[in-house]
């Protein structure tokens, strides 16, 4: 791959940089869990107005149809900026595109233009306290009553779920169907009667996961995506875009910051000059570099019209070891004080690092965990017998 710029890659660099250098918010963000969302969601509308949300998706649905390299300029430019996330992940990099390829024109002009938007956030109710790793084993009803499906069941770990408008819902639809066949791919809306939600705190004290209830809550067949059973190679096409390129390049924006950040704290704070905290330093800025050129590489490979199969497995297990490493090193870098969350006054960058230590803990389980890419690449890639 050529890694030098066009000019009009040039230009698209400087159109980006000023958009982001008006939009990226100048306060730190809010304490307070649900005020950090419309934080982030303000953040979201403003790049929307410049036309810089989904910059991947096809022009006819909203997008840029951006190429690999500004793809990667988007995350260059993201990270300097020091820009929050996008906070409607979920749709835009999920479900958009399993919409653009299995749904109907119809369901496509409806849900599409709020997704770039931020008008209406998405969630995904994949798993359940029995199917999490096991996904297939879920037990989530819909039966079919006249023009609707019944769904009865529980979810859980449902991000964003108290903010969304619109849920995918895996549920069974074929009980006597064997595992992976009789699932069925539907779209919820959140604020139909018998949803109830209760929020799960975790470590960092924010909720943004919860518990979803469903008691039979009526789904109107026309949300079904794709034909009725075939769900589950569906909800695989979902998958592979949440482990995929968007996930990664928005980690490695995030790897970039915190690791920048942590290279000024410790010039800062005079560390910078230890050998331990040196060679951390240079290692967690050679992996960060390392996850930008994989992510170079699966660009490449999306733009030849290849559809990465099982190398995103091998993307996500490096991210993820890579924000724990970083939290890990951050706390240890900025001693006791890199320990306090933000609102506390003697906290170092506004907690950022405390914050990143707690959250990244996830970064493990969220999306599949180390273990089941492990076992994907086992198989997949080295032809080795199933667990
Ligand atoms: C921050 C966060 C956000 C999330 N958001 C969502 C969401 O929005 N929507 C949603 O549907 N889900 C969401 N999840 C859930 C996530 O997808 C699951 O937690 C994940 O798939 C693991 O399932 P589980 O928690 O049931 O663990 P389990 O599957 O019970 O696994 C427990 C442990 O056993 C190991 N294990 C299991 N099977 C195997 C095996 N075959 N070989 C080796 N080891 C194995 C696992 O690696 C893990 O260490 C989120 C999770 C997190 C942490």
């Amino acid at each position: 791959m050529d890694l030098s710029y066009t000019e009009e890659e040039q230009r698209f660099r400087a159109e980006l940089r000023a958009h982001l250098e008006a939009s990226v918010p100048r306060t730190e963000p809010p304490e307070d869990f649900d005020a950090e969302f419309l934080w982030m969601l303000e953040f979201q509308r403003r790049m929307h107005g410049g036309n810089w949300v989904g910059i991947h998706w096809p022009k006819q649905y909203g997008g840029r149809d951006a190429t690999p390299m500004q793809q990667a300029i988007f995350a260059e430019e993201m990270a300097r900026a020091r820009a929050p996330q996008i906070v409607n992940r979920v749709a835009i990099n999920n479900v958009g595109p399993t919409l653009m390829h299995f749904g109907t024109e119809e369901q496509k002009k409806r849900y599409l233009p709020g997704m770039l938007s931020g008008d209406e956030i998405w969630c995904q109710l994949y798993s359940e306290p029995g199917a999490g790793s096991d996904l297939a084993s879920l037990r989530t009803r819909a039966e079919l009553d006249g023009d609707d499906y019944v769904v009865t069941g529980q979810k859980v770990w449902t991000s964003y779920a108290q903010h969304a408008r619109w849920a995918i819902l895996l549920a069974r639809t074929d009980p006597d169907a064997r595992q992976h066949r009789g699932i069925s791919y539907l779209i919820v809306d959140m604020q139909a009667p018998g949803i109830e939600l209760r929020p799960l705190r975790q470590m960092t004290g924010a909720s943004e996961f919860n518990e979803v209830f469903m008691d039979a809550v009526r789904v109107p067949r026309a949300n079904l995506i794709g034909a009725a059973n075939e769900g589950w190679r569906i909800a695989q096409v979902t998958l592979a875009h949440e482990r995929g390129t968007n996930y990664a390049i928005k980690e490695q924006v995030l790897a970039r910051i915190n690791v920048d950040e942590l290279l000024a704290q410790a010039q800062q704070t005079g560390r910078a000059s230890e050998r331990n905290v040196r060679q951390r330093l240079a290692q967690l800025y050679l992996e960060t570099e390392i996850m930008r050129f994989m992510n170079l590489e699966m660009l490449t490979r999306v733009a030849r019209g290849e559809t990465p199969g099982a190398e995103t497995s091998i993307v996500k297990t490096f991210w993820a070891d890579l924000s724990q490493a970083i939290g890990d090193a951050g706390v240890e870098i900025l001693g006791e004080q890199g320990l306090l969350l933000r609102g506390s006054p003697h906290a170092v960058g506004a907690g950022r690092f405390a914050q990143h230590l707690l959250f990244s803990r996830a970064a493990t389980i969220a999306g599949g965990t180390s273990e089941i890419q492990r076992n994907i690449i086992a198989q997949r890639m080295l032809g080795l017998p199933r667990s």
